[in-house]
């Protein structure tokens, strides 16, 4: 009888842990973080017409409300630290957007569809992540950009369509060394440029303490905005989830970018678009995975 009675226990115990996370689940808290809520508010944002998003070099942003953080994650996807990123953010439940490289998406593909897969947003960051599109030829720069998005929908082409649709029409310019021309060839296919309202440094040769005092101190001097970080940096895997932390006990919160879908929609469909099926060309895809390696400049913005 005693020993059925103390065997009873862990069962008792399992349940009453499964029903309060539940519970706490349903109320809208996140599961491994119960202080903090399950969900990340999305802030929509258009496309249409190309907008440029981040007062570090533009005059308009993101509507975010006080002390609201939007991560943004550039560079990757990373075999060696994308996926440790993906669980400290799932760890605290928290959506973020990534720009990705689409060299490096097409060499790791699976790791675009686990990013899509998780709930974050996919905006390109070029395939070679040249360090000045300027320094290009219009022609070669645009090319630059338009396979940066084709390597992340062929690498998204086997997903289910919600996670395909987790590829937004956002482009991030390496070193954000943009031009008036570029921006406006964007806008003609409704994709928008992002910039920032501040980075961390962890692109620099610093410890990850100081990537963390910085990102700190960088976003309390705004107030609120587009953190850039680097999903390739050791570093910064090592800060992220203290900086998490520290950010919300100072009263902040963290939001989601996202593409409005009407604009999105605009953007899938618009005549010549990037996103369109008009100049994609998956044999021209796959011929570059050939290419050289990118050479991943540091952001001269940022300094
Ligand atoms: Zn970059």
């Amino acid at each position: 009888m005693g020993v059925r009675h103390i065997s009873i226990w862990p069962a008792i115990v399992t349940m009453l842990v499964f029903s309060i996370s539940a519970a706490r689940a349903d109320d809208g808290f996140c599961p491994t973080d119960p202080a903090y809520p399950a969900a990340t508010r999305i802030v929509h944002v258009s496309t249409e017409d190309g907008p440029t998003y981040g007062t570090m070099q533009y005059s308009q942003t993101a509507s975010l409300g006080p002390k609201e953080v939007a991560l943004t994650f550039d560079d990757g996807p990373n075999p060696d630290n994308t996926l440790r990123i993906l669980d400290i953010l799932d760890r605290h439940c928290i959506k973020a957007t990534f720009f990705m490289v689409g060299y490096y998406a097409g060499k790791h593909p699976e790791l675009v569809r686990e990013v899509a897969a998780r709930g974050h947003v996919i905006g390109t960051h070029t395939w070679l992540h040249p360090n000045s599109l300027r320094q290009l030829s219009p022609v070669q720069a645009q090319r630059e950009i338009r396979r940066g998005f084709e390597a992340v929908e062929t690498a998204l082409a086997s997903a289910p369509t919600e996670d395909r649709r987790r590829l937004a029409p956002f482009f991030r310019f390496p070193g954000l060394n943009d031009s008036a021309a570029l921006i406006h060839w964007l806008g003609e296919r409704h994709v928008a440029t992002f910039s920032c309202e501040f980075g961390a440094d962890d692109w620099k040769p610093i410890g990850s303490a100081e990537i963390r005092r910085r990102a700190i101190r960088n976003i309390a001097s705004v107030g609120r905005g587009i953190l850039i970080l680097h999903d390739t940096k050791p570093r910064t895997a090592d800060m992220l989830s203290s900086f998490i932390m520290t950010m919300r006990e100072q009263g902040y919160s963290f939001v989601q970018l996202a593409a409005e879908p009407t604009s999105a929609a605009r953007a899938a469909t618009a005549p010549n678009g990037i996103l369109g099926a008009a100049e994609r060309s998956v044999a021209d895809a796959q011929q570059a995975v050939t290419a050289t390696e990118p050479s991943l400049e540091p952001d001269p913005v940022l300094r």
